[in-house]
């Protein structure tokens, strides 16, 4: 199901023709349509509803709903303080979450986009990024004499709070055609190209076909910007989209990272410090001895060897699960495992802040997606209570969250799946070796590893290697994947020397992790020296700490600082992490110490100083 979000700079300026515009665009592309009217002042006749209305304009067979209404023709929060009732965020996404499936759901919402819906001051655009807006929202924008202004203010207000809509010029009224030339060519000036213009009395905008391209690519930015430029070219294209991310202060650049020696590196995942454990570099090199530097052939063919039988063994073994497999990478695996295992009609609950791997497999699966609160088991409980019976529900966590550092409890996870009877996916990327009986992660920790369906764990970060790994406690799910995930059966298989080098890695983690509680030890004592210097680090143990910053080039900035005093930290900024809450990601080394802890408050209170 993709999600558009249908807003404006002002009230009564045919938010609701442009819903039914783009009913009729999308319907045309086939699939079901839903037109959801999230609140609604005034309310008399549910048949005059603004839902109905816009059901009626479009003369096809959406489905139209109302989420919550109130009978005074005020704004929202006086509206609803008439009739002595609160509106809130949680609630209008809950009676969103109980509608039915559908291929496309239009959400309108009601008045201007920052017209509050809570008390504190909540809007719109809070609303938005609660119901993962897909991709962008649409900003209806009147098209009369001060469109441009009123457009650039409510650009530049979601801009700021990290949304970035497309804006749709609509003659709620007829207009002069000077004054709708010189809106668009202004708009367009000022660098807000409108996604469409809809004239007076149209049912539909100048642009159709533009527009319906720009709403169902995947890559809208792109597609977007070629709409607004001209493009000769995929460099052209790629050239706007990298502007876009440039100016929002989210370009990535790929840049060498050396000189080991001199740098402390909190930023990468070897955690225990084992890349260059010469145990695990000679157990490599031996490797590439014995069975070459490659398997030179996917596993089907001949890309299986005994080193690699060896390593499902052992993985086996430290994790209490029966059966496994090993993935070119952690992404390639949780993408397969989550784009073959659900499928269209299945139900998947997902923690909010799972890893973009398991999203990217699961939007590829068809199965209908629904992300609970961040940890919060009492609203994945509350899901797992309204599932329709008969539904097959699969839930979806990572052990140790890799941009949070926190983690659920799993024992409690269990326990539900007891109740409920789910299929339960793990991933334990950031647990292995920090945590769990001879660092098998936090599943065996907790003893829950019968429950688990599948757990997943990559070599590349505590195991010192490359590629990953899944295990499970039923053979038929791993042969289903050998028989059907392209990501294993189209690959060549792990290199054997990448696969010696972890086996050696677990057998080192398994002696070392008797220093478990020494390295969460100091995991703690950084945080609370980090808080104890006001930044905003959350406590813990895990390896793990995130500094939170807000805005990305206030992370990108105390990250270049402290590079320049030889410390690296990952600035991690959206879309990794969700908008407002760019962050240092400090990731700890089973050697960090109180120095290291000192020479790092002290760049950033130094930097803090001078900024
Ligand atoms: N799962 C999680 C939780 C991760 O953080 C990552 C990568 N950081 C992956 C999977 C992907 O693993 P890989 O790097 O092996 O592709």
């Amino acid at each position: 199901m993709r999600t558009l979000f249908v807003t404006g700079t002002d009230t009564g300026i045919g938010k609701t023709r442009v819903v039914a515009a783009l009913v009729r665009l999308l319907s045309a592309q086939g699939g079901s349509i839903q037109i959801v009217k999230a609140l609604e002042t005034g309310w008399g006749d549910p048949n005059e509803s603004d839902a109905r209305r816009a059901w009626r304009l479009a003369g096809t067979s959406a489905e139209a709903f109302t989420l919550m209404s109130f009978k005074a023709p005020l704004a929202p929060l006086a509206a609803a303080a008439a009739e002595g009732r609160q509106i809130t965020l949680t609630e209008l996404e809950a009676r969103l979450d109980a509608l039915p499936d559908c291929d496309w759901r239009i959400i309108e919402g009601a008045g201007g986009l920052a017209v509050p819906l809570m008390a504190d001051g909540r809007d719109w655009v809070d609303f938005a990024k609660l119901v993962e807006v897909d991709p962008r929202p649409v900003l209806v924008v009147p098209n009369r004499l001060g469109a441009i202004n009123q457009a650039r203010m409510a650009h530049a207000y979601a801009r700021a709070r990290g949304l970035n809509p497309l804006i749709w010029l609509n003659e709620c009224a007829p207009v002069d055609a000077d004054v709708a030339e010189a809106n668009f060519t202004g708009l367009c000036a000022s660098g807000l190209t409108p996604l469409a213009v809809q004239h007076h009395g149209d049912l539909l905008p100048d642009n159709p076909s533009s527009v319906v391209s720009a709403l169902t690519k995947v890559y809208v930015d792109s597609v977007v910007r070629s709409a607004a430029h001209t493009v000769d070219g995929v460099g052209d294209r790629c050239r706007a989209v990298l502007a876009d991310r440039e100016e929002d202060g989210l370009r990535r650049v790929l840049r060498v990272t050396d000189g080991r020696d001199r740098l402390l590196n909190l930023a990468d995942n070897d955690y225990l410090e084992l890349a260059h454990d010469p145990g695990v570099t000679a157990a490599a090199a031996r490797a590439a001895v014995e069975h070459g530097t490659s398997a030179s052939a996917s596993p089907l063919i001949t890309g299986w060897h005994a080193p690699h039988a060896q390593l499902v063994k052992t993985l086996c073994e430290w994790h209490g699960l029966p059966h496994g497999l090993l993935w070119s990478s952690g992404y390639a695996a949780n993408a397969a495992i989550l784009g073959v295992l659900p499928q269209k009609g299945d139900l998947v609950l997902a923690d909010r802040l799972v890893h973009h791997s398991m999203v990217a497999g699961l939007l590829r699966s068809g199965a209908r997606l629904k992300r609970y609160p961040h940890l919060d088991l009492a609203a994945l409980e509350n899901e797992l209570t309204r599932a329709e019976p008969g539904r097959l529900v699969f839930v979806v966590t990572e052990s140790v969250f890799s941009m949070d550092g926190d983690h659920p409890d799993l024992a409690r996870m269990a326990e539900l799946k007891r109740q409920f009877g789910f299929f339960w996916i793990v991933d334990e990327a950031h647990a292995l070796g920090w945590y769990g009986p001879q660092g098998a992660g936090l599943v065996r920790a907790a003893g829950v590893e019968a429950g688990v369906d599948v757990l997943v764990g990559t070599c590349g970060k505590a195991l010192a290697s490359g590629g990953a790994y899944s295990l499970f406690n039923d053979e038929t799910v791993r042969d289903a994947l050998v028989n059907l995930a392209g990501e294993f059966i189209y690959s060549t298989g792990l290199p054997p020397m990448t696969v010696a080098a972890a086996e050696a890695a677990v057998r080192r983690i398994q002696c070392l992790a008797t220093d478990q509680a020494a390295w969460r030890t100091q995991s703690q004592a950084f945080r609370a020296a980090l808080q104890a210097d006001g930044w905003d680090a959350p406590n813990g143990d895990s390896p793990i700490v995130p500094v939170k910053l807000g805005a990305p080039g206030t992370a990108v900035a105390l990250a270049a600082a402290l590079r320049e005093a030889g410390i690296i930290a990952a600035a991690v900024r959206p879309p990794t992490v969700p908008a407002g809450t760019s962050r240092l990601r400090f990731s700890l080394k089973r050697t960090f110490g109180e120095a290291d802890s000192l020479r790092v408050l002290a760049v950033m209170r130094a930097w803090r100083a001078r900024s």
